[in-house]
């Protein structure tokens, strides 16, 4: 179990199993939101992610589509990224929010026409 929360503290949850895929997002809606060069997402289960406290802080925004980026609306911390129909039953969490030591096994980069050139070379 990995413990999680925003910036401010306000919210935190936990996530009751092993993330799936871990992906440095690149795309300039996640450089926009994340105020970064990229966003590094996890994906897990609907279900496996628990608010703890704070749920009611959170605020969400529709950045395209039916997607939606969920974040504290007190500090902004970026948290949750998910309304995707393809991944119905998935969510991707902001994993620089994580408390708990994670180390995934690897990170994909996608979207990487649009990464910005001050990061230097990224792997696929
Ligand atoms: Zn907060
Ligand atoms: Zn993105």
């Amino acid at each position: 179990m990995y413990k999680g929360s925003c910036l401010c503290g306000s919210v935190q949850y936990q996530i009751l199993s092993e993330p799936k895929k871990v992906t440095h997002c690149h795309c300039s809606m996640c450089q926009k939101q994340h105020g970064a060069a990229f966003a590094t997402y996890a994906s897990v289960k609907k279900e496996d992610l628990e608010y703890v406290q704070g749920e009611g802080s959170l605020k969400s925004y529709n950045s395209s589509g039916t997607i939606e980026r969920k974040f504290c609306g007190q500090c902004g911390s970026s948290l949750e990224w998910g309304g995707s129909p393809d991944y119905a039953e998935w969510v991707s969490i902001a994993i620089g929010t994580l408390d708990s030591p994670y180390e995934p096994e690897k990170v994909d980069n996608i979207f990487r026409k649009t990464r910005v050139c001050w990061i230097g070379e990224v792997n696929e």
